[in-house]
C-alpha cells in the first residue's frame, strides 16, 4: 500500500500523468471511480480528438484507448470502481482513503500524488431561474452520459441554456438521434463555446442561436414535467427585456452553464486556492503550494481540447518523478497576475527551485477581442509580446516563459491590450 506516486483520476488527465511518470521508472498507482479508464471521454463518441497530440481526429473513446493501450503496456497498476475519499499529509507522506464495493475501506500512502479529478456542471441552483421545478430539466453532461453510454432519450422536444461545447454537442447529438432542438439561448453576447462546435453544431442543422438571451420561466404540468420554456433578451446588465418573451413547447431543457474544477479532494490540506479559476495556485511544474501535490486537466482549470489536458497532464507526471528524486527546497516563488482583460493565468507562481522546468503559461480572456495584443512584463520590462487574433473567453490561449528572462522579485503580469 505504499507506493511512489498516486494519481487520482483515470481520464485523459490521470492516463497522461501516469504514462509520464512510470515511464521515468516510478511505481505508479492509479485510481478511478468508475467502472472503466478514460473518463469524461467515453461519452464523446464525437470527432475532434487528437489532433494535436497524434496529427490525426479520433473520438472521445479512441483517444482514451491509445493511452490505455500506453499504460497496459507500461504494467501501470490501477483500480477501478474505486473512489479517494480523502487526502491528508503527514510530514513527508500522502495518506489516501479509497473505498470501494470490492474492498471497502482501503489507506494507501505516497510520497507524491497527482490530482487529475476533472470537473463537474453547474446545475439550476447555480443560476435563478424562476418557475416550476419539474423533471427534465437536467444539465447536457449528464444528458450525453445517458444517451452515449446508458442509451436513454432522455427528450424529444429540447431547448439548451447556455452555448458551452456540451450543450452545443447535445444540440446536434438530439437532433441527430430525432428530437426536435428548437434553440440555444445564451447570456453573454458571444458564444461560450469553440468556434468550430457553433458551426458544425448549430449553424450545419439551422439550429437558432439566441445571443444576450435566458431562459425567465419554466411551466410543468400536474404530473410535475416540463411542457414550457420562456426566454427573453437581456440588456448590458443582464436583465430581462420587457416585451422580447418568446415560448417554447418542450419536454426537455438541457443545461450547459459552466464546469468548476473538482478540487473537493483538497479541503483537508493547506492548499492555496486561486477564485480566478475556482481551483488551486500552482507553479510551472503543476505543483500546489503543499509540497509533492500536483494537479493537472480540468481539476486545475477547465480546458476545451482534450490534447492540451494531455499535454499538461504529461508534464504534471514528469514533475512530480523529479520531485521523488530532487533534494530542493520549495519557494513560493514570483507571482504572475492576471491583468487588464485576461479572466486568468497559470502557473500562477514561477518557483526557480525547478530549475529549467518548461515555463507553459494557459490563460483566457474576459472578452472577445477582435485584434489584441499579449504583453506579458516584469519590474517594466517587456517579457512577451504578441499580437493576438480573435481571442475569446471559450478558447485557451498558452505562451512560453524562458526562466532566464525573468527576475528574481517582482510580479510578472499578463494583460491583453485591445489594439483597433
Ligand atoms: C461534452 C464534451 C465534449 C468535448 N469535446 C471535445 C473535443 O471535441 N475535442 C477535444 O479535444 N476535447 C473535447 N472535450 C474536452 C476534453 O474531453 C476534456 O477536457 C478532457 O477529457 C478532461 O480530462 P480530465 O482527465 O481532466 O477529466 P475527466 O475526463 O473528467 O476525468 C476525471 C476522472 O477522475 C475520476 N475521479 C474524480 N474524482 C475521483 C475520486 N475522488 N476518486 C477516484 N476517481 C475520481 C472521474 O471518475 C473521471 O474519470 C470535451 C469535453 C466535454 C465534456
Amino acid at each position: 500500500m505504499k507506493r511512489d506516486i498516486i494519481v487520482i483520476g483515470g481520464g485523459a488527465g490521470g492516463l497522461a500523468a501516469a504514462i509520464a511518470a512510470k515511464e521515468e521508472n516510478k511505481d505508479v498507482l492509479l485510481i478511478e471511480r468508475e467502472d472503466r479508464l478514460g473518463g469524461i471521454l467515453n461519452q464523446c463518441i464525437h470527432n475532434g480528438f487528437g489532433l494535436e497530440v497524434f496529427k490525426e481526429e479520433y473520438t472521445g473513446p479512441e483517444y482514451a484507448e491509445k493511452f490505455i493501450e500506453k499504460a497496459r503496456h507500461l504494467k501501470i497498476d490501477y483500480l477501478l470502481n474505486t473512489t479517494v475519499i480523502s487526502l491528508t499529509k503527514e510530514e513527508d507522506e500522502f495518506i489516501l482513503y479509497t473505498s470501494s464495493l470490492a474492498e471497502g475501506i482501503q489507506k494507501y500512502t505516497s510520497k507524491a500524488v497527482i490530482m487529475t479529478t476533472g470537473c463537474y456542471e453547474r446545475t439550476r441552483g447555480s443560476i435563478v431561474i424562476p418557475g416550476d421545478r419539474p423533471k427534465g430539466v437536467i444539465t447536457a453532461g449528464s444528458a450525453q452520459r445517458y444517451l452515449n453510454i446508458d442509451g436513454y432519450m432522455v427528450g424529444k422536444k429540447v431547448f439548451i441554456l447556455g452555448s458551452g461545447d456540451i450543450g452545443l454537442i447535445m444540440a446536434r447529438r438530439m437532433h441527430l438521434e430525432g428530437a426536435s432542438v428548437l434553440g440555444v439561448a445564451e447570456l453573454m453576447p458571444y458564444s461560450n463555446g469553440l468556434t468550430r462546435n457553433i458551426v458544425q453544431c448549430l449553424n450545419d442543422f439551422d439550429i437558432p442561436l439566441y445571443l444576450s438571451h435566458t431562459v425567465t420561466e419554466v411551466v410543468a404540468d400536474e404530473k410535475h414535467r416540463l411542457t414550457q420554456i420562456t426566454i427573453q433578451q437581456v440588456n448590458e446588465r443582464f436583465e430581462p427585456i420587457q416585451g422580447t418573451e418568446k415560448k417554447f413547447d418542450v419536454d426537455t431543457l438541457l443545461l450547459s452553464i459552466g464546469l468548476i474544477p473538482d478540487v473537493t479532494l483538497l479541503d483537508n490540506l493547506p492548499v492555496e486556492t486561486d477564485p480566478l479559476t475556482k481551483s488551486v495556485k500552482i507553479n510551472q511544474a503543476c505543483e500546489t503550494s503543499v509540497p509533492g501535490l500536483f494537479i493537472a486537466g480540468n481539476s486545475l482549470q477547465v480546458h476545451d481540447l482534450a490534447d492540451n489536458v494531455s499535454k499538461e497532464s504529461e508534464r504534471a507526471g514528469h514533475h512530480a518523478a523529479d520531485y521523488i528524486d530532487m533534494k530542493r527546497t520549495k519557494e513560493k516563488g514570483i507571482p504572475v497576475q492576471a491583468g487588464d482583460h485576461i479572466l486568468y493565468v497559470t502557473p500562477q507562481y514561477i518557483d526557480f527551485s525547478w530549475g529549467n522546468a518548461e515555463i507553459i503559461c494557459s490563460f483566457r480572456s474576459r472578452k472577445k477581442i477582435e485584434k489584441a495584443a499579449l504583453n506579458v512584463t516584469q519590474n517594466g520590462k517587456t517579457l512577451i509580446r504578441k499580437r493576438l487574433n480573435f481571442v475569446v473567453p471559450a478558447e485557451m490561449e498558452t505562451f512560453e516563459l524562458n526562466i532566464e528572462d525573468i527576475d528574481g522579485i517582482g510580479d510578472i503580469r499578463v494583460d491583453l491590450e485591445v489594439l483597433s
